[in-house]
């Protein structure tokens, strides 16, 4: 599968079917859960700045509330689309069973640009977004969140619409919003510091010492920026980060082979993960292609980006000092790569174990909103290591005892987990 026609929701199908296969999962079962239970797909008038009108296209699309209500990001991209929407959402589904939290999965989007909009705009078409889905989301239904490009500023825009609509407070309608608003302490760092828990429960088993490993980023965004930040404070390098450069419209690699000051990057990047690029340089760092982060000679690579970047046109590029792959991203590996992963031995921590430190921490959130007291940032980040540690660790249990990739016994676990919930419910 080459990059041109890559589909992430046919990628996600392909995954499934390769484990619904191997547990031999019922037909009907089967039938369900390879396709998204619901779909809203909307547009969104947006009065802009210039007095112009300009109509955005929206998506909510919820995989399986089985387990509790849908719940996953809303992702604001220029090349969003309903194949994409449907992919996260069932990713989503995976990601809340193999952390065991009672919750189903879901995800929304919205073809646009928010780095060319400005704020009013944007807060216009957070709003439009919500007038369009209020009905059919909320607290015991679906719960929106954050995700690519969006961030806890949105989330409270979107709140506050659907708080004015139903007249009441429901801060549990969404997650990830500011502290202070309803937000958890924890929920910015959680998803980038879960990529980082799994990743040090993989160098554990691998008899690795972290302090001992450098590594390669894709993006600098909120998931990827706290990643790095945890990993260097576990003793990590991280020599290679790539981002997109929105004013030159490419993506940059930038290296420091004695490993970065992630504080100092994180100070020069905007709210999108674009590194200023001159600043970079002035601090030292070589510019390289942008796709040159696979090819590092690193012990480990973190895509926190988007899906479909490691695929079969860049697979051999990637060095063969690598033992560690932790997709922070979802989908972010084709799954034609899949076989030369475990060809390479290459140790795969996969996304919907991976980064569900953010999910997690948003039901830690919605849990705080029901009782309307919060938590320390210590007891949030003391409880989503322990929960990630133990989903990490029951993937790895399985993935040894029936000697199964890492990616297939996660989905074995969480398919396992829907379709009992399905078959209790007597939905099938
Ligand atoms: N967008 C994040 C994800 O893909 C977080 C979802 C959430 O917090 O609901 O996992």
């Amino acid at each position: 599968m080459g990059q041109n026609v890559y589909n992430p929701f046919e990628s996600a199908q392909i995954q499934f079917d390769r484990v619904a296969d191997k547990i031999n999962l019922d037909s009907s079962v089967r039938e369900l859960l390879r396709e998204p239970s619901r779909e809203y797909h909307f547009t969104i008038p947006v009065k802009m700045d210039d007095g112009t009108t300009k109509v955005f296209k929206g998506y909510r699309i919820q995989h399986n509330d089985a387990r509790g209500p849908a719940k996953g990001g809303i992702r604001f991209h220029p090349h969003e689309t309903a194949d994409t929407v449907r992919a996260l959402s069932m990713w989503m589904t995976w990601k809340c069973a193999v952390v065991d939290i009672p919750l189903g999965g879901g995800k929304g989007g919205v073809i646009c640009d928010p780095r060319n909009l400005s704020q009013g705009e944007q807060e216009r078409l957070c709003r439009g977004y919500i007038r369009q889905i209020a009905r059919n989301i909320g607290p015991v239904t679906d719960v929106p969140a954050p995700d690519v490009m969006t961030n806890a500023q949105h989330m409270l825009w979107m709140m506050d619409e659907y708080e004015v609509i139903t007249g009441g407070k429901y801060p549990g309608t969404i997650t990830g919003k500011p502290v202070g608003m309803g937000g958890s302490l924890g929920r910015k760092e959680a998803t980038g510091y879960g990529v980082i828990y799994t990743l040090r429960e993989a160098l554990k088993s691998l008899n690795i010492d972290i302090a001992k490993t450098s590594a390669s980023i894709q993006g600098f965004g909120n998931v990827a920026e706290y990643a790095a930040r945890l990993y260097t404070v576990m003793g990590g390098k991280i020599i290679a980060i790539s981002c997109w450069d929105n004013n030159d419209k490419k993506a940059y690699t930038f290296r420091n082979k004695d490993g970065f000051d992630i504080e100092k990057m994180a100070a020069i990047k905007d709210s999108f993960g674009t590194i200023d690029k001159e600043k970079a340089i002035a601090m030292g760092a070589e510019v390289l292609d942008g796709g040159e982060w696979i090819s590092q000679e690193v012990d480990i690579l973190l895509p926190c980006a988007l899906e479909n970047q490691i695929n079969a046109s860049n697979f051999d590029q990637i060095n063969s000092s690598v033992k560690v792959i932790c997709e922070g991203a979802n989908g972010p590996t084709a799954p034609d790569c899949d076989n030369l992963i475990m060809e390479r031995d290459i140790f795969l921590v996969p996304d919907f174990l991976c980064n569900a430190g953010g999910v997690t921490c948003s039901y830690f959130e919605q849990v705080q909103n029901n009782m309307n007291y919060y938590w320390t940032k210590e007891e949030v980040l003391e409880k989503l290591d322990s929960k990630m540690t133990s989903a990490f660790q029951a993937v790895y249990q399985l993935a040894r005892e029936k000697n199964l990739y890492m990616r297939d016994a996660a989905y074995v676990i969480a398919i396992n987990r829907v379709a009992e919930a399905v078959k209790l419910r007597g939905w099938v």
